[in-house]
């Protein structure tokens, strides 16, 4: 029998109630021919909760006992649903990440997927199961540890069983209709689109649209899953969402496809370092070694033999940075006269594969932040997307701003 993966997102999942909705679309693809494999969430706010509970209890928590709290979401969701479905006369039952075993890497918080065997399940399929509903978001490592794969999992679940049973698709259920060009919650002016290429999504992802997880959607790309987003509100008729799919199967694309961006972000500066071989290395190894995500990287103008250095990197990794460049400094591997951190900043980016043929993106980008009085205070370029930070309060009408530049209204 054909394969399908169903994910619910938390917003899908967040009430006893709203477990029925879900259920009911999942009970129409199996009288559809399928067997299901459903990923589900936890209840909308739930995971935030249980972060919350772990940090009040423990400040410099260990990410092990973290995971093993911030897993149970799932756990429970899983559970309701596979009731909800039995009481619909469906065959389901629940099953946790270490029972399948999804296996992951042991790092935890951040694990990431590298095997999921398919012979339990497919086992229970055989014996005339119709839905393996899987708790999301969780896995087990080679230590035998319950691990997470970081905020958003879910998604990354779905898709790697999507890539693991072969299943026909992989369709996301969540709280917005599809992917937009923008945020739908920020601009009311976003589109839905019918399509989208991985490389683009990919993008989109990185660059802070969390309608997906990112590497849900490297795995689609590498795997080639049909993956659709979909809303689980509405009518099943009329939902069709968007395809995330392969660039040659969109006939024509926009130069740039959608604006993303990322609220959190901090401008750090390290003022006067010397400017000599082996500097950047001697700032970026210690920062990666204490876990610090730099996404942006500046080295301005030197001036006799000095010179500043800028990145960027999320908000709630600051101190940590700090406390990396002052102990860099204190083993005498760096010297800087200051570090300055700017926390009032945000990350807004164009994506479009049509940029690769399309001079003057950057350009256009540029005087719409003009026109709109917004300063621009770092700048980095790929192929198919440019990002500039500016300050975080003029977030919204910077993409404002720019959806209406680039014609994203007319988008489809
Ligand atoms: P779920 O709980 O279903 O996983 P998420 O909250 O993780 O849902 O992701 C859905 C949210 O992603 C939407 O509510 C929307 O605010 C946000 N989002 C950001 N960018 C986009 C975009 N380009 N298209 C659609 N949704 C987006
Ligand atoms: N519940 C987890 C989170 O909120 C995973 C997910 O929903 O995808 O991050
Ligand atoms: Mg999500």
């Amino acid at each position: 029998m054909p394969k399908l993966v169903m994910k619910f997102g938390g917003t899908s999942v967040a009430t006893p109630d709203r477990i029925r909705r879900a259920a009911k679309r999942i009970g129409v693809e199996v009288s559809n021919g399928y067997n299901v494999i459903v990923i589900v969430s936890a209840m909308a706010g739930k995971t935030n909760e249980l972060v919350d509970w772990v940090e009040e209890t423990a400040p410099f928590f260990d990410a092990r006992e973290y995971d093993a709290v911030v897993s149970s979401g799932e756990v429970v969701t899983a559970g309701l649903m596979a009731l909800t479905l039995q009481e619909m006369d469906v065959p389901a039952r629940s099953w946790q990440g270490w029972q399948v075993p999804v296996k992951t890497t042991s790092a935890h918080s951040a694990a990431r997927i590298e095997e999921i065997p398919t012979a339990n399940l497919d086992a229970k399929f055989a014996e005339g199961m119709k839905v393996a509903v899987i708790a999301g978001f969780q896995g087990v490592s080679p230590e035998g540890r319950i691990t997470t794969l970081g905020r958003g999992g879910s998604d990354t679940t779905a898709v790697a069983f999507a890539a693991a049973f072969g299943a026909e698709r992989c369709d996301i259920y969540t709280d917005v209709e599809g992917v937009y060009t923008t945020d739908p919650r920020i601009s009311d002016k976003a589109r839905k689109l019918d399509k989208i290429a991985y490389e683009e999504m990919l993008e989109l992802a990185s660059l802070g649209a969390k309608v997906l997880q990112t590497r849900s959607v490297e795995l689609a790309m590498r795997y080639k899953v049909r993956l659709r987003v979909l809303s689980s509100f509405g009518e099943m008729s009329d939902n069709v969402g968007t395809l995330v799919c392969d660039e040659e199967e969109i006939m024509e694309s926009n130069v740039v496809s959608g604006v993303a961006y990322s609220r959190d972000e901090a401008k750090m500066t390290l003022v006067s370092v010397a400017d000599r071989p082996g500097i950047a290395a001697a700032i970026f190894g210690p920062l990666s070694r204490a876990g610090v995500n730099v996404d942006m990287i500046v080295q301005n103008i030197s001036e006799e033999g000095r010179t500043d250095m800028t990145f960027s990197c999320p908000t709630d990794q600051v101190a940590r940075a700090e406390k990396a460049m002052t102990e860099a400094k204190e083993r005498g591997e760096i010297n800087f006269h200051d570090l300055v951190a700017d926390t009032n900043v945000a990350k807004v980016s164009v994506v479009g594969i049509g940029m690769r043929s399309h001079a003057g993106v950057a350009a256009q980008m540029f005087e719409a932040l003009r026109d709109e009085g917004i300063n621009i205070k770092v700048i980095t370029t790929s192929e198919i997307k440019i990002s500039v930070l500016i300050d975080r309060k003029y977030l919204e009408l910077a993409v404002q701003a720019l959806h209406d530049t680039f014609g994203l209204e007319q988008a489809a």
